[in-house]
C-alpha cells in the first residue's frame, strides 16, 4: 500500500508536497520521496523513514520548482531498500512518476522490456509501467510529445500492465509541464483530483491530502482514463479502455482515513453505515451485551453507529499510545506483535463484570483480536463478543494491500466454529458478505471476501506475488 500526490502550478511546490504526503502518511511508513520540476530540470529526493523525517526544511529548499510529485512507500512487492523508493525517473524523455499498487504480472513486462533492450534495476513495481510508458512515447516521438501521444502511452500501459494501479506522473506535453493521471480500468486503487483558487492542480490517493492544501475536490480520477492537468487551465480528460469500476473495499473498511472521499461518499459515513448493518445483524442473532467497545481507531464511527442501533452505551474502553505505528504495515511478524502489546490499554472500569461487545474492522491473520481478548480478559468482563464490520478474509489480495498468503490468513485456516476459541472471546460475529454489498451498493473488488478477482492472477503470478512479499517481510 502507499500514496501519491502530485501538484502542478504551486509556488515552492515541495512545501506543499511534503504537507499532502504527511495528510496521507497513514498509507506508507517506509520510505518518501519528492520530485520536483524547474525548467525541465528534475529534481529527485527518496530516502527510508517518515515525510516529517526525511524532508527537512534545508531538503525541501533544494527541490525547486512549481510542479512535483510526492510518495508514501509501504512495500507490498520489493525488498523495501531506499533504490526502491518512490517517485521513478527517466530522462529520455523525462517523466517522472509514482504510482499506489501491485502489478501481478511483472516477469512477464521484465522479459518484453528486456526483449527491447531494456534493462529493470528496481523491484519497484512503478519502474517496469514507467518503463512501459517511455517506451511507448518514444515509438510515437522521440521528444516534443503530445496529449495523444500520453493517451497512445498510457493504453499501452493499459494493453500490458495488469494489477491495480493509480499513477501520476511529470513531464512535458505539447511544449509545457503537465501533470499526468491515470488509473487502472477497474479503479482498484483510489485517486482523486482537485483545483485551488490560483488555479494550481492537484491529484492523490486520498482527499484529506487537498484538505491539508486548501483544494478543493472535484472527483475521483476516472478508470481507464487519463487526465492532464496544466495551471490556469481546465483539465483534458482522454477515455482509453472502458471496464466496469471495481474500487477496493477494503479502502473503505481499514486503509483510507475517514475523513476522506471516495467513489460513493465520505468513507466516516460507509463506516457508519457498516456499524448499522451490523447492528441489525448482531439483533438478528438474539444475542445479549451491556456496552460497546471499539478498537481504535479505525472502528470508532461502526462502533458508534452499531450502538446506536442496539440501544446500548458506547465506550472508549482502550487507550492508545499515540507514539506507536500501526500495526498492520509493520513489515514483520515480530514487529508487528510488539507494536500491538505497547499499543492499547484497556480501562478496567469499563469491561469490569459487564457482556462488551468489541468492534474491530477486519480479522486478517487473528494475531490483534487473540492479543486484544487476552487483555480485556485481565480486567475481568462478564463475556466478550467480537462484532466485525467486515466479513471473514479468506483469500489473499494480489493488488496492493498486505495479505498474500492464504496460510496468513486465520479465517481460511479455520471453521465457523473454531473462530471464538481461536480468538478467546465468547462469540464472533462478522458482517455478511450480503450485507456489506447492500451498503456500499455498486459493484467492488471484494476478492479478499468472496475470491471473485477482478484482473485474474495466474497460479504462477500468484507465487511469485507471495515470493516477493515473503522478501519484504524478511
Ligand atoms: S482483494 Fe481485498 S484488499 Fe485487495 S483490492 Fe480487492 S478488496 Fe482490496
Amino acid at each position: 500500500m502507499c500514496g501519491f500526490i502530485g501538484l502542478i502550478g504551486v509556488e515552492k511546490a515541495s512545501g506543499a508536497l511534503s504537507i499532502g504526503l504527511q495528510a496521507i502518511q497513514h498509507r506508507g511508513q517506509d520510505a518518501t520521496g519528492i520530485g520536483t520540476v524547474e525548467s525541465g530540470r528534475v529534481h529527485l529526493h527518496k530516502e527510508l523513514g517518515s515525510v516529517a523525517g526525511v524532508f527537512t526544511a534545508p531538503v525541501l529548499v533544494g527541490l525547486a520548482g512549481r510542479a512535483g510529485i510526492g510518495h508514501v512507500r509501504y512495500p507490498t512487492v520489493g525488498g523495501g531498500s531506499r533504490e526502491d523508493a518512490q517517485p521513478f525517473h527517466t530522462r529520455r524523455p523525462g517523466v517522472v512518476m509514482a504510482h499506489n499498487g501491485n502489478v501481478t504480472n511483472l516477469p512477464e513486462l521484465e522479459e518484453w522490456l528486456n526483449s527491447r533492450g531494456i534493462r529493470v534495476q528496481s523491484q519497484c513495481d512503478v519502474e517496469p509501467i514507467l518503463l512501459v510508458f517511455a517506451e511507448a512515447l518514444g515509438e510515437r516521438r522521440p521528444s516534443g510529445h503530445t496529449a495523444e501521444d500520453v493517451r497512445y502511452a498510457v493504453g499501452e500501459v493499459f494493453r500490458r500492465v495488469r494489477g491495480a494501479y493509480s499513477c501520476v506522473a511529470l513531464l512535458e506535453v505539447d511544449g509545457q509541464d503537465t501533470l499526468v493521471a491515470f488509473r487502472d480500468p477497474h479503479g482498484i486503487r483510489p485517486g482523486s483530483y482537485a483545483y485551488n483558487s490560483e488555479g494550481a492542480w492537484a491529484a492523490a490517493s486520498e482527499t484529506v491530502a487537498f484538505d491539508a492544501l486548501g483544494f478543493t475536490r472535484v472527483d475521483d480520477l476516472p478508470p481507464g482514463e487519463v487526465m492532464l492537468f496544466r495551471p490556469g487551465h481546465a483539465p483534458i480528460r482522454l477515455p482509453i479502455e472502458k471496464a466496469e469500476p471495481r474500487p477496493c473495499i477494503f479502502e473503505r473498511i481499514y486503509f483510507a482515513r475517514p475523513d476522506s472521499q471516495m467513489e460513493e461518499g465520505r468513507i466516516y459515513q460507509t463506516r457508519w453505515a457498516l456499524g448499522e448493518r451490523l447492528g441489525a445483524e448482531w439483533k438478528a442473532r438474539g444475542l445479549e451485551a451491556d456496552v460497546v467497545v471499539p478498537v481504535p481507531d479505525t472502528s470508532r464511527p461502526a462502533a458508534q453507529a452499531m450502538a446506536e442501533v442496539l440501544g446500548l452505551p458506547y465506550r472508549e474502553g482502550f487507550i492508545k499510545n499515540r507514539y506507536s505505528g500501526r500495526t498492520f504495515i509493520m513489515p514483520d511478524a515480530t514487529t508487528r506483535q510488539a507494536a500491538l502489546r505497547l499499543k492499547l490499554n484497556p480501562i478496567p472500569e469499563i469491561f469490569e463484570g459487564k457482556r462488551v461487545i468489541l468492534v474491530d474492522d477486519s480479522v486478517v491473520r487473528g494475531t490483534t483480536v487473540r492479543r486484544l481478548a487476552d487483555l480485556v480478559r485481565q480486567v475481568k468482563p462478564a463475556s466478550v463478543h467480537l462484532a466485525v464490520y467486515s466479513p471473514p478474509v479468506r483469500n489473499p489480495c494480489y493488488y496492493g494491500i498486505d495479505m498474500p498468503s492464504r496460510d496468513d490468513l486465520v479465517a481460511a485456516r479455520l471453521s465457523p466454529a473454531e473462530w471464538a476459541p481461536a480468538f478467546g472471546v465468547d462469540s464472533v460475529t462478522f458482517l455478511s458478505p450480503e450485507g456489506l454489498r447492500e451498503i456500499i451498493g455498486r459493484p467492488v473488488c471484494m476478492a479478499c471476501f468472496d475470491g471473485d478477482y477482478v484482473v485474474p492472477v495466474s497460479a504462477g503470478e500468484a507465487a511469485e506475488i507471495v515470493a516477493d512479499r515473503a522478501k519484504v517481510a524478511g
